[in-house]
C-alpha cells in the first residue's frame, strides 16, 4: 500500500515537468523567435506656438524581437500651418517587412503670447471725478491681433490706472501706472456765431446757441445754460451769459453781446443853423475861443481827448461847460490802433473820457464823435477784419450815444494853415440847407482865430449858431469800414 502510493507521486512528479517543459519552450519561442516592435510612442496631442518652427516628432520604432531589432523612420504626412491658428492631423507611417502600421497626432497651433500695452505719457497720470483718465495716449499690440487699442480697459484704483487688454486667444496683459485725481480745467464754451450780435430795433433776434466741450465730461452742449434775455422792442445792449459746469465743478462761462439799436430821424430845425464843433482839445487855446464864442453869444460843441486835460486844462473844460457849450466824447486816448483795435476796447476808452468829464463837470456826455469820423477806413488797419465802424456806430447806439460826423470841413488838419483859409474854407462851404456841422480842432491856434469871421459871417447872412444836442438833425457819414 505504501509502496503504490509512492509510485503513483512519482508519475504525478513527471506529468508535472513535462508540462512545465513545453511552458518553457513556447515562451521562449514567443519572446525570442516571433517578430514584434517596440515602440516609445509620442504624445498623440501636442501645442505648439503660432509661429514658430514645426518639426515632426522624434518617433523611430523598433521592430524585430527582443534580441535583434531594427529601427524605422516613418513616413510623415500631414501640413501644419503655424501662421493660423487651428488643429491639424499629422500621421506616421511605418513599415517593415510589407506590414505597416500608422500612427495619428494632433497638433494644435495656439497663441500663448500676451498683448502689450504701451502708455504714452507721463506719470503720474491724472484722472477725471467720473474715472476717466486724460492725457495720455493708450496704445496695444499683439502677436496675432495687432492693433487691439480699442480693446483696453482701464479703472482708477487708489493712487493708479490698471490698464487691461486680452487678444482674441484669451492672453492677458495688464499694466499699472501712477495716477493722480486732477481735473481742474475748465469746459471750453464756443459761441455759434457772433459774440457781439446787432439788431435793429423791433427786428428778429435769433439764439444761435453754443457748444461746449470738456476734457474729462467731453460734449457738454446740452448742459450749457443761459443767463439773460434779448427784447428787440428796447434799444440798448443786452448781455448774453452762457454757463457750463463740469462733473468736478469747474464752472466756465462765456457772453455774447446782443446791441438792438435804433436809427430814428430827427427832426430838421427852421432856417439855417451851423454847428461849430471842435476836436481833440481842449487846450492852450481853448480859453481865447471860449471869450469869442462868449463875446458873440455863440454856443459850440468840443469834442475832447484826455491828452490834453492831462496838461491842466481841466478848468477850460469846467469853464466851456458852465458857459452852455455842449461837451461831447472823442475817446481818452485817441490812438487808432486801441480804440479800434475792438468794440470792448472802444467802450473801456470811450467810458475812461466820460468819467473824467463827469468828475471834472458833473455831467456824463452822451454825445460822441468817432476819431477819423465813422467814415474813416484807418480803423481797418486795426480791426482784424471785423468791420468795427459797422459795428461801432450801432452799438453806441443801443447804449444810448449819439454819434455826430460833420459836412463842412473846415480843413484846418490839412491843407488850410492860417486862419484866412480856414474861415474861407467853412464860409465857402455854406449854403440854404437848415444845418451845418463844422469840424474845426480848437488845437490850432490859427483854427480858433478863424472862428470870429466864421461867426460875423453867419450872423450877418441869417445863420443860427448851435451847440449839438441828443435830438439835433442827424449828420453821419457813410460807413466804410
Ligand atoms: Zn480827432
Amino acid at each position: 500500500m505504501e509502496v503504490k502510493q509512492k509510485r503513483i507521486d512519482k508519475k504525478i512528479l513527471i506529468g508535472l515537468l513535462v508540462l512545465l517543459g513545453v511552458l518553457m519552450i513556447f515562451l521562449a519561442i514567443y519572446f525570442f523567435c516571433i517578430p514584434r516592435f517596440r515602440i516609445q510612442f509620442f504624445e498623440t496631442e501636442i501645442e505648439i506656438p503660432y509661429q514658430s518652427e514645426f518639426a515632426y516628432s522624434q518617433t523611430d520604432v523598433c521592430f524585430g524581437t527582443i534580441f535583434h531589432c531594427e529601427e524605422v523612420t516613418p513616413k510623415e504626412t500631414g501640413e501644419v500651418d503655424t501662421s493660423k491658428l487651428g488643429t491639424y492631423k499629422v500621421t506616421y507611417t511605418y513599415e517593415y517587412n510589407s506590414k505597416s502600421i500608422s500612427k495619428e497626432q494632433e497638433v494644435v497651433v495656439v497663441d500663448k503670447e500676451s498683448p502689450i500695452i504701451t502708455i504714452i505719457g507721463e506719470e503720474p497720470l491724472f484722472y477725471c471725478g467720473n474715472g476717466n483718465g486724460y492725457g495720455y495716449e493708450i496704445e496695444a499690440k499683439d502677436n496675432y491681433d495687432g492693433d487691439i487699442t480699442d480693446k483696453v480697459t482701464s479703472k482708477v484704483e487708489e493712487g493708479k490706472i490698471v490698464f487691461e487688454v486680452m487678444d482674441s486667444s484669451g492672453n492677458k496683459s495688464t499694466l499699472e501706472k501712477k495716477a493722480e485725481l486732477n481735473d481742474q480745467e475748465s469746459p471750453t464754451i464756443t459761441l455759434n456765431g457772433e459774440s457781439s450780435i446787432f439788431v435793429e430795433l423791433n427786428g428778429t433776434y435769433t439764439e444761435e446757441n453754443a457748444t461746449a466741450t470738456d476734457n474729462c465730461d467731453g460734449d457738454l452742449t446740452s448742459k450749457i445754460t443761459i443767463e439773460g434775455s434779448v427784447d428787440t422792442s428796447k434799444s440798448g445792449e443786452y448781455i448774453l451769459t452762457y454757463k457750463v459746469v463740469d462733473s468736478n465743478n469747474n464752472a466756465s462761462e462765456v457772453k455774447r453781446y446782443v446791441y438792438v439799436y435804433q436809427t430814428s430821424d430827427y427832426p430838421s430845425l427852421e432856417g439855417k443853423n451851423i454847428y461849430l464843433t471842435f476836436d481833440d482839445g481842449p487846450s492852450k487855446y481853448t480859453s481865447k475861443l471860449l471869450d469869442i464864442l462868449k463875446k458873440y453869444n455863440v454856443k459850440a460843441t468840443f469834442f475832447v481827448t484826455n491828452q490834453n486835460l492831462t496838461k491842466g486844462y481841466d478848468d477850460v473844460l469846467k469853464r466851456a461847460y458852465d458857459e452852455g457849450h455842449t461837451i461831447g466824447l472823442h475817446t481818452n486816448s485817441h490812438v487808432y490802433a486801441s480804440v479800434y483795435s475792438s468794440v470792448d476796447a472802444y467802450f473801456a476808452d470811450l467810458y475812461a473820457i466820460q468819467d473824467k468829464v463827469k468828475n471834472i463837470t458833473g455831467y456824463a456826455p452822451m454825445i460822441i464823435r468817432f476819431p477819423g469820423g465813422s467814415s474813416n477806413t484807418i480803423s481797418k488797419n486795426y480791426d482784424n477784419g471785423t468791420h468795427i465802424m459797422s459795428m461801432l456806430t450801432k452799438a453806441v447806439q443801443a447804449k444810448g450815444f449819439r454819434y455826430f460826423d460833420w459836412n463842412v470841413d473846415s480843413k484846418d488838419a490839412s491843407t488850410a494853415k492860417n486862419a484866412a483859409s480856414v474861415a474861407s474854407n467853412v464860409i465857402n462851404s455854406l449854403g440854404n440847407k437848415s444845418t451845418y456841422v463844422v469840424l474845426q480842432h480848437d488845437i490850432r491856434e490859427y483854427s480858433v482865430d478863424a472862428v470870429e469871421m466864421i461867426i460875423q459871417f453867419g450872423l450877418s447872412h441869417g445863420y443860427n449858431f448851435q451847440a449839438l444836442k441828443m435830438d439835433s438833425p442827424r449828420v453821419e457819414h457813410s460807413v466804410n469800414n
